[in-house]
């Protein structure tokens, strides 16, 4: 089945896109035969948002990117996985930041993003007002400054660039008066799943927070539009470094010629490959998953394909908290 592709996003702010998605069952029958009902109990535990443009990206169901963004009953059918798989809520000394390795921090800003991905580590959280407040933020800034060894913090959701500019600017300023935070990261899907956030505004009010980089998330090398160019473009020329985290993910990007052709892809549009994540043992997530071999042997495959800058390091985060570890 294709997709109508009358909705056009182009010249649209980024809010009316994202008010645009489809959240509900009913719309989304009328891009894909679907089972209602089912769709309807996966998606009241969790979310469901697929904006304009990313459905946009679907060519067929069942393709690399309507897995990642179309609900599946089997989220809520496999036993396997854990709620909370690498241990963040135990490591957290305050809601919404985890402290695991001795000098950085993954402190959550965000509660939403441009899409829900079906294969979320943290989907027990995403879409969940209470999981982030002005509350939990005002904590976890008063735990960075009073924590003089947290030299690196990692802002995370949700996707923090949904925040509007002044939010954003706010909590950046913030972090900047803090004289022992060296540096800032952020993560972010919507160079991915909503090019259109990066406006020319946002890329320069990021500008006056460095040094400050920015970990993108794209899977699958049709994420790699002219949009999301254009978006990474402008985050380069504001003198921002660029790296990608990508998952491995079954019936996404499970094969060497598809990850060669991302990495390839991402070096074009000035995005540093920098992990290649084996899927996390998320609940809900187990269809996705690759065994351990199969990932080392794609990853083999892989090196076939690129030169070292287009290597991303491919680690496991350990269940439980025990962190990255590089294979
Ligand atoms: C991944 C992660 C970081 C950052 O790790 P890097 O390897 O430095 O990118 C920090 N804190 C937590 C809890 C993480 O999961
Ligand atoms: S954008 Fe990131 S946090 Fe949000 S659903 Fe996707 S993987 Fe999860």
């Amino acid at each position: 089945m294709t997709i109508s592709r009358d909705v056009a996003t182009d010249g649209k702010t980024w809010e009316q896109v994202l008010s645009e998605s489809i959240t509900s069952p009913g719309e989304l029958s009328s891009f894909f035969e679907i089972e209602e009902e089912k769709v309807q109990s996966v998606i009241s535990r969790y979310p469901m948002t697929i904006n304009r443009y990313y459905l946009n990206l679907i060519n067929n169901r069942g393709d690399g990117i309507y897995e990642q963004a179309v609900p599946d009953i089997r989220e809520i059918t496999e036993e396997e996985g854990l709620e909370d798989p690498l241990n963040e809520e135990e490591l957290s000394p305050v809601p919404g930041l985890t402290h695991k390795y001795p000098d950085r921090v993954l402190f959550l800003i965000s509660n939403r993003c441009a899409a829900y991905c079906r294969f979320c580590n943290r989907k027990r959280k995403v879409g969940r007002p209470s999981v982030v407040t002005k509350e939990t933020i005002k904590e976890g800034l008063a735990y960075i400054r009073k924590t003089p060894k947290v030299r690196d913090v990692l802002l995370s959701g949700g996707d923090p660039l949904l925040l509007p500019d002044e939010k954003l600017h706010q909590i950046l300023g913030e972090l900047r008066s803090i004289s022992h935070v060296e540096m800032i990261r952020i993560g972010t899907r919507v160079p991915c799943t909503l090019p259109q956030r990066i406006t020319p505004e946002l890329a320069n009010l990021l500008k006056g927070f460095h040094p400050l980089y920015i970990s993108t998330h794209f899977n699958h090398p049709r994420e790699i539009t002219p949009q999301a160019a254009l978006a990474c473009a402008r985050l380069a020329d504001a003198g921002i470094p660029l790296g990608c985290q990508t998952v491995l993910l079954k019936g996404v990007n499970d094969n060497a010629e598809v990850l060669g052709r991302l990495m390839r892809k991402l070096l074009f549009i000035r995005v540093w490959p920098y992990y290649l994540f084996q899927a996390d043992l998320a609940r809900g997530t187990a269809h996705f998953w690759t065994t351990l071999e199969r990932s080392l042997e794609i990853m083999k495959g892989l090196q076939g394909h690129t030169g070292g800058l287009g290597m991303p390091h491919f680690v496991v985060d350990l269940p439980g908290g025990g962190g990255k570890v590089p294979l």
